[in-house]
């Protein structure tokens, strides 16, 4: 299998960490930065470590990158240079280009001039940590996106003895049933007039509110 190339452009806390756990994985990495200690730390966990200017059009052409997989636009508070960035990769050709953003309005730049895909990881992760402190049982949750998780949860007593066609989790609180647990087993395939007996529990998908309020049992269905 062909190794995947990456290109990470800035080694903040987030490039670093996002070069070095691609690197972990086995991808080909090429960094960049204009900081030499930044260089120095990582240069042996990556395949290439380039002191230079992420956005100065002829080093990134120099650089070869042309044919990458994917760049990671992560130049931190310099918002100019991630935008310049962005349109220096978008124009080399590469397929796929993720840039961190700080605020909504940087988002929409950034999307504007080509990034495929914007993230926000301080505000993701407070989501994700806030939802955690919210409910104990959160935290055996599967985040999917900062909106819907998957999660276990143990069947409500006023659930047993029905069947998930009674209960209409899906039309009504939009929580998808994908598997249910019986002790050691588990049905990924539950047919909707399986009754629910005591003791089970469901695996389930939904909008990370609502499986809140279902963890901590606050909510009738
Ligand atoms: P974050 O906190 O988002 O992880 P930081 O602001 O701590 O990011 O770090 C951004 C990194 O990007 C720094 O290491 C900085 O040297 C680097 N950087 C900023 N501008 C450029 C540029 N034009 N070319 C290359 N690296 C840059």
């Amino acid at each position: 299998m062909v190794k995947k190339e990456f290109v990470v452009l800035g080694l903040g806390i987030f490039g670093k960490s996002v070069a070095t756990t691609l690197a972990e994985s086995g991808c080909e990495i090429l960094v960049v930065d204009l900081n030499e200690d930044k260089i120095n730390e990582i240069a042996d966990k990556v395949t290439y470590a380039v002191k230079a200017d992420a956005t100065d059009a002829d080093t990134l052409k120099t650089l070869g990158i042309s044919n990458f997989d994917g760049a990671i636009i992560a130049m931190g508070e310099s918002f100019e240079s991630s935008v310049m960035a962005t349109i220096l990769v978008k124009e080399l050709g590469i397929p796929y280009v993720l840039a961190k953003a700080n605020s909504e309005l940087h988002a929409r730049i950034l999307k504007r001039v080509g990034a495929d895909m914007v993230v926000f990881p301080e505000k993701e992760t407070g989501i994700k940590i806030a939802n955690n402190l919210m409910s104990d049982n959160f935290f055996d949750a599967i985040e999917l996106s900062s909106t819907f998780s998957m999660m276990d949860i143990e069947v409500l007593d006023e659930w047993i003895g029905k069947s998930l066609k009674d209960l209409k989790l899906r039309s009504t609180h939009k929580i998808n049933v994908i598997g249910i647990r019986k002790k050691e087993n588990l049905n990924i395939n539950p047919a909707a007039d399986d009754a629910i007996e005591k003791g089970d529990v469901l695996v389930i998908i939904g909008n990370n509110e609502t499986l809140n309020k279902l963890a901590n049992k606050k909510t009738q269905l």
